[in-house]
C-alpha cells in the first residue's frame, strides 16, 4: 500500500493500492473482454450511462470533495465544484454525436465512414485535479464506446479510487477500473500492448516519456502538458478591477493550474496600480488547510511541487529581483509571491512555476509584447485584459497558445475543445474533437454494380 500525504497536515490521509504488473495485465485484459459488449451498446445507451454517473457523483459531491481536499489541500468549497464539473461534463457530453459521413450513395457504390472506439483507454491524470481532469477523458472515451483504465497521480490516488468504487454500482465489470501505485504504474501503462490510446495530462517531460513508450505499439497518443501562459494587460484597463481577476487568475488553486495566467505582462501606464493592488490582496488572502472555513488558499500540494516554486523563489532571491511580497511560510504552505519585473531571461519568467511564485512585467509597446509573449516554449493559453474588447482581441489574434481569452481565463466548456501547441501538448479535450479523439475512422464501402 501507499502512504498518501495531506499536504495541510503532514499526515497519512489514506491509503492505495500498489498495483503490481501481473495485477495490471488482468486489469487490461478484463477492460479488453468488456470492450466489444460495451461498443455494440447503442449511443443512447452509453449516453443513459453517462448520466447516471453524474446522479451517482452528484449524490456523493461531500465525500468525494472532502477526499480531494484531503489529498490535495484546496479549500473544500472549490474541491466541491470540482466534483460537480465532473456530473456537468458527463452530462453535457452525452449530448455529443458521433458522426457518420456518406461519401458516396449511388447505383454504383454506397460508401459510409463512421468512427469507432478504439479499445482500451489509459486515461493518466495529474495531481493539480484529481476528478476534474477525469471528466475531459472518462466522459468522451466512455460515450465513444471504450472502456478505460484510469491511473491517478500517486499524490492524489483516494479521490479517484473513490469514485471508482462508486461507479462499480453503475457500470457493467471491467468498463472503468481505477488502478492505483508508484513511479513503475505509470510507464507499465504506457508501453502496455493491450492499450489503445493513452490520454494523458501532466508535465511535458514526463510527456515525452509517454510518446516514447507508445510508440512500440503505436499505441494513440492525447497530451495535455505544461503551460506558462502569458496575460497581457493594455493601458485602458481599470486596474483595480483587472489586478483582483489576475490575482485570481494567477494563484487560484495556489498557482497549481495548467491554464493560470503565468506572466502577467503589464502596460507602463497601469503597472505600478496594479501591481500594488495585487501585493495588497496578497497579504489579505486567508491561507490555511482547506478544510477549514474561509480558507482561500490551500498549501502547495506535495513537497515535490513544494521544491519546485522554492526553488525558483530562491533563484529570485539570490538574483537580486525584486520581491515585492511572499515567501514559504510553515509546512508546505506558501505566501503569493510577487517579483517585479525580473529580466526576460530570469527562470520565473522562462520557467513553468505551478505554484504561488509569479512575475509581474513592465511593458510599454503592444509589438514588443506579443514578441515577448510568444517567445515561450509552451502554447497552452493566453489572455489579453483591455476596456475594449475589440482592441483586445486584435492582441489575442496574434498569440500562440490553443486558446486565447480576452478579459477572462479559463472558461472552458464541454462542448468546445482545448489544446496546447508547441511543448504544451498534442491534440485538444471536450467538444466535438475531443470525442472524436477516442475514435478510429472506418470506412465501409459496398459496390453495388
Ligand atoms: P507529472 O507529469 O509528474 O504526472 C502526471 C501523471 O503521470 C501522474 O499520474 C504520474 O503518476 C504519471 N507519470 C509519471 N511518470 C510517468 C511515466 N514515465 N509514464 C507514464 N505516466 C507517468 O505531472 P504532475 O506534476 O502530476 O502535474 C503537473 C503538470 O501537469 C504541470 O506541468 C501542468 O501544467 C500539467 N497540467 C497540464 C494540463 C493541461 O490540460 N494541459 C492540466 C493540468 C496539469
Amino acid at each position: 500500500m501507499i502512504d498518501v500525504i495531506d499536504p495541510a497536515t503532514g499526515e497519512v490521509a489514506g491509503r492505495a493500492p500498489d498495483t503490481t504488473r501481473e495485477q495490471l495485465d488482468a486489469v487490461v485484459a478484463a477492460a479488453r473482454a468488456a470492450q466489444p459488449g460495451w461498443a455494440a451498446r447503442t449511443v443512447d445507451e452509453r449516453r443513459g450511462y453517462l448520466r447516471a454517473i453524474a446522479d451517482v457523483v452528484e449524490a456523493n459531491t461531500g465525500e468525494l470533495a472532502r477526499l480531494v481536499t484531503r489529498e490535495q489541500g484546496k479549500p473544500l468549497p472549490v474541491a466541491v465544484a470540482e466534483v460537480a464539473g465532473l456530473a456537468y461534463w458527463l452530462r453535457e457530453t452525452a449530448t455529443l454525436d458521433l458522426p457518420e459521413t456518406v461519401n458516396q450513395d449511388d447505383g454504383e457504390r454506397l460508401s459510409i465512414t463512421r468512427h469507432v472506439p478504439l479499445g482500451v483507454v489509459a486515461a493518466i491524470t495529474p495531481w493539480n485535479y484529481p476528478i476534474g481532469q477525469l471528466s475531459f477523458k472518462i466522459s468522451p472515451a466512455l460515450l465513444a464506446g471504450n472502456t478505460v483504465v484510469v491511473k491517478p497521480s500517486t499524490f492524489t490516488p483516494l479521490s479517484t479510487l473513490r469514485l471508482g468504487e462508486l461507479l462499480g454500482d453503475v457500470l457493467p465489470q471491467g468498463i472503468l477500473t481505477v488502478v492505483t501505485g508508484g513511479d513503475d504504474l505509470g510507464p507499465w501503462l504506457t508501453a502496455h500492448p493491450g492499450i489503445d490510446k493513452i490520454s494523458f495530462t501532466g508535465s511535458t517531460v514526463t510527456g515525452r516519456a509517454v510518446m516514447a513508450g507508445a510508440g512500440a505499439s503505436l499505441t494513440r497518443v492525447t497530451l495535455e502538458l505544461g503551460g506558462n501562459d502569458p496575460a497581457i494587460v493594455l493601458p485602458d484597463v481599470d486596474p483595480e478591477e483587472v489586478a483582483e481577476q489576475l490575482f485570481w487568475a494567477a494563484f487560484g488553486n495556489a498557482g497549481q493550474i495548467c491554464l493560470a495566467s503565468k506572466r502577467i505582462y503589464l502596460h507602463t501606464a497601469v503597472y505600478d496600480r496594479v501591481a500594488a493592488r495585487m501585493v495588497e490582496l496578497a497579504e489579505q488572502v486567508k491561507i490555511g488547510n482547506g478544510l477549514d472555513d474561509g480558507v482561500q488558499l490551500g498549501p502547495i500540494s506535495n513537497t515535490r511541487q513544494y521544491g519546485t516554486v522554492l526553488d525558483l523563489y530562491r533563484d529570485a532571491v539570490d538574483s537580486g529581483y525584486d520581491i515585492l511580497t511572499g515567501g514559504p511560510l510553515d509546512g508546505l504552505f506558501f505566501r503569493p509571491t510577487l517579483i517585479g519585473n525580473p529580466p526576460d531571461d530570469a527562470r520565473i519568467v522562462r520557467e513553468e512555476q505551478f505554484g504561488l511564485v509569479l512575475p509581474l512585467l513592465r511593458f510599454d509597446d503592444v509589438d514588443e509584447v506579443i514578441a515577448r509573449a510568444n517567445t515561450s516554449e509552451y502554447a497552452l493559453g493566453a489572455s489579453v485584459w483591455s476596456a475594449d474588447p475589440e482592441a483586445a482581441r486584435a492582441v489575442a489574434e496574434r498569440l500562440d497558445a490553443g486558446t486565447v481569452w480576452v478579459n477572462e481565463v479559463m472558461h472552458l466548456s464541454p462542448l468546445v475543445p482545448f489544446g496546447g501547441s508547441k511543448q504544451s501538448g498534442i491534440g485538444v479535450e471536450s467538444g466535438q474533437a475531443g470525442l472524436l479523439a477516442f475514435t478510429e475512422r472506418r470506412t465501409l464501402t459496398v459496390k453495388r454494380r
